[in-house]
């Protein structure tokens, strides 16, 4: 049995000559590229989304300062404590990289943090600064939710099963974050807002 099995293993290995062994020569030396420059993009994504964490430490405290609604201020509250771990995260997945942790600018978050200053510059005291705030937070969650997710498929693809782990535990945190923003806004602001 295991003569056999070991015997047509050596024979398909030895007898693929010819064309066709340069033909899967080749597939595997395009799947080596291929994956080289998967891990590329994901390393510059790693460190674009590992900047904008940071930012993101910086900015939520900002818009804690300028929420009204005491749910609201506590979601914000709640979610820069995940955020502070999220850092920590990246890091994290960096050493499992074997990787220097480092973070490239990301223009995305810079204008939406922007956006989101303008906003509390231009609102009135109160739920239209909330529901302001709710709208920009919103939109900084969903460009979470897309980087993180992406960021977990190509791990999966590489084969780096404890960093696609990390990312997914952060997704789901991004999703909680927008989840939660939906409801203050549902339950509370928008409705003070609107009778303003
Ligand atoms: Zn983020
Ligand atoms: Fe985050
Ligand atoms: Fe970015
Ligand atoms: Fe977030």
């Amino acid at each position: 049995m295991n003569s056999t099995n070991s015997g047509s293993n050596g024979t398909k290995k030895s007898t693929s000559t010819g064309s066709d062994s340069s033909k899967q020569k080749g597939t595997s030396n395009d799947q080596k590229m291929q994956s080289s420059q998967l891990m590329q993009l994901f390393e510059d994504q790693l460190k674009d989304i590992y900047w904008a964490e940071k930012a993101l430490t910086n900015a939520i405290p900002k818009m804690i300062k300028n929420a009204t609604s005491e749910e609201l201020v506590e979601a914000l509250t709640s979610h820069l404590a995940e955020t502070e771990e999220q850092v920590s995260r990246v890091e994290q997945m960096f050493e499992l990289l074997g990787k220097k942790a480092v973070a490239v600018k990301c223009e995305a978050m810079t204008g939406l943090i922007k956006e989101a200053e303008k906003m509390m510059e231009e609102c009135e005291e109160g739920a239209m600064c909330d529901a302001g705030i709710i709208f920009a937070g919103q939109k900084i969650e969903h460009y979470e939710i897309a980087s993180y997710g992406t960021l977990r498929q190509f791990a999966e693809t590489l084969g780096l099963t404890e960093v696609a782990t990390l990312l997914e535990t952060t997704l789901d945190e991004e999703k909680a974050a927008d989840k939660k923003l939906t409801e203050v806004a549902v339950s509370a602001v928008n409705v003070e807002a609107a009778a303003e």
